[in-house]
């Protein structure tokens, strides 16, 4: 059993976004991203700091929009609004959920599609989905990558995804399919979950629900990746997938954290890179 460093390919993955940062520097482009974040769950926060963090390390100019829990839509869509026209700003990304006052579909829509490094527009949708897109969706494409650096070949493979969100579970599939995969996906209301799961050469779990994962789910010698992030009652993280109970039966598995979650913040990045070469012609 080999265990997948995330946080190292993820760290691998940020020198080379530096370079190539440093080098559009050098060509006179600059790279940017505005990061919206409404109100003060605590989780939000997190994630947003360490993206913060990570555009610092990659020399890529960064601005925090923090707005009061209160804010209007009027007042969101008016700030988007404004850094879609700004130059300067290249990738614009609202750090989801928002209070339940807003409507996050609007604020979606809002981002200019050029913008949206997130790739929740549902133009980058659509283009994910014809396998013709700009920007890859981070958590999946972070993962294509943890997969890809095993060395297991993806093509005809069984491929099985646990969840079936718009952010997670759908793309990822779109992902594994434009691989050659032979994809299922499985939900809450998926009968014989183990018997379906248990066939899989490469399991993706995205459910959000800890050690929801066990051996019996597993088939031996399988590629396990676990987009989980949940927090136990006694703070610790944890993912979908009971690491110790699955690991012997895995050749290779994610660990959380540093598993999917480093892998998530370096493709935000690397959106941003795409975003400011299209958006200077290059
Ligand atoms: P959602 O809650 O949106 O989706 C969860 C999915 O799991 C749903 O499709 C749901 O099915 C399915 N599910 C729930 N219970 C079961 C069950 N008993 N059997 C089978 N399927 C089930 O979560 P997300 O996709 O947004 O996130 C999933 C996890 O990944 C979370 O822990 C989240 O924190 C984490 N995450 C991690 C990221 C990272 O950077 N590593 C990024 C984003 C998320 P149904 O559709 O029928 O309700």
């Amino acid at each position: 059993m080999k265990i997948i460093d995330g946080k190292a390919i993820s760290a691998k993955t940020k020198e080379e976004l530096r370079l190539e940062v440093a080098s559009l520097k050098e060509k006179g482009v600059s790279v940017g991203l505005a990061v919206i974040i409404v109100g003060d769950d605590p989780a939000s926060r997190v994630y947003v700091n360490n993206k913060k963090k990570a555009c610092e390390l990659l020399g890529i100019y960064s601005e925090e929009y923090a707005l009061p829990a209160e804010t209007t839509m009027e007042n969101l869509l008016g700030l988007i609004e404004e850094l879609n026209s700004r130059s300067d700003i290249n990738g614009i990304l609202c750090q989801l959920p928002l209070p339940r006052h807003l409507d996050e579909k609007a604020v979606i829509n809002a981002i200019s599609p050029e913008k949206d490094v997130d790739a929740f527009h549902p133009v980058n949708v659509g283009k994910i989905m014809i396998g013709d897109f700009d920007f890859l969706p981070c958590t999946p494409a972070g993962v294509m990558r943890l997969i890809d650096e095993t060395g297991v070949e993806i093509e005809g493979k069984s491929c099985v995804v646990i969840g079936r969100s718009n952010i997670v579970g759908k793309p990822m599939s779109m992902l594994l399919l434009h691989r050659n995969a032979t994809v299922t996906i499985c939900h809450s209301k998926t009968q014989n979950l183990s018997e379906i799961t248990s066939q899989a050469d490469i399991l993706v779990a995205a459910v959000g629900r800890a050690n929801f994962v066990t051996p019996n789910m597993v088939k031996e010698g399988a590629v396990v990746i676990d987009v989980g992030i949940n927090r136990l009652e006694n703070g610790k993280l944890c993912g979908d997938v009971d690491f110790e109970a699955v690991k012997d039966k895995c050749s290779h598995i994610t660990p959380v954290p540093g598993g999917a979650g480093p892998m998530t913040i370096a493709m935000l990045m690397a959106n941003t890179v795409t975003a400011a070469k299209k958006q200077n012609n290059l």
